[in-house]
């Protein structure tokens, strides 16, 4: 990509973006994709495995399923961060991104700066560059299993259930207020595509909540 940068303006922005969320990684932002390298890379702590949520609907029946990729690490998030609220990256600083433009994720230099934050824009699509990582599904899973020792069906429901429970406990330390209205967006297709979860979700939420009566 040609390189576009202003310091100046995202200086005064503040890192808007980046207070969102840490930004995506393409394949070929890596020296190497062999599975040993992409985990000790992934061992440095800067990076997570995250996913894309996509929403089917197949006979009548709602299915969330996780597409897997890598993202630079968000505040207070494990490596493996399926779903969660997004936070602010771990890697931006008082004076901006600690990575130089060269070490940068291809999701940041997408990111066309303009004046006062609110109006930038991606130069390609956010979401087909997503989808380069499709041909590394099948890594990415062996990577979930490395790390957490679940499979990623295991870690997502896992996620999807904790979700649910700091939606409703209101758990929103450092998440922005644009990211908590995408959570919300999408909060009713979860629940119809993982109701049991969304039941344990509001029994740990009820009993939270008897806790702090008593
Ligand atoms: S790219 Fe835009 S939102 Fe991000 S820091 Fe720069 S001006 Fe702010
Ligand atoms: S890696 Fe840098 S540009 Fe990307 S979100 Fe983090 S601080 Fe911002």
């Amino acid at each position: 990509m040609d390189k576009i940068e202003n310091k100046d303006v995202c200086k005064n922005c503040g890192g808007r973006c980046c207070k969102k969320s840490g930004c995506d990684y393409v394949p070929h932002d890596f020296n190497s994709l062999n599975i040993n390298d992409l985990y000790n890379k992934l061992e440095e702590g800067n990076i997570s495995i995250v996913s894309a949520v996509i929403i089917d609907k197949i006979k009548d029946k709602t299915m969330a399923t996780p597409f897997l990729y890598l993202r630079a690490r968000n505040m207070n998030r494990e490596i493996v961060d399926l779903l969660s609220m997004k936070t602010t990256c771990s890697m931006l600083r008082s004076d901006g991104c600690s990575y130089s433009y060269e070490e940068r994720p291809t999701g940041g230099i997408n990111f066309v700066p303009v004046e006062g934050g609110k109006d930038c824009y991606p130069r390609e699509n956010p979401e087909k560059l997503i989808m380069e990582w499709e041909r590394y599904q099948k890594p990415l899973s062996r990577l979930v299993k490395r790390f957490t020792g679940m499979s990623v069906e295991a870690k997502f429901r896992e996620d999807v259930e904790q979700l649910f429970y700091d939606v409703l406990a209101e758990n929103y330390d450092g998440v922005a207020e644009v990211e908590i209205a995408d959570v919300k967006s999408m909060i009713l297709q979860l629940v119809l595509a993982y109701p049991d979860e969304y039941n344990n979700a509001l029994k740990r939420y009820k009993a939270s909540r008897k806790l702090l009566v008593k």
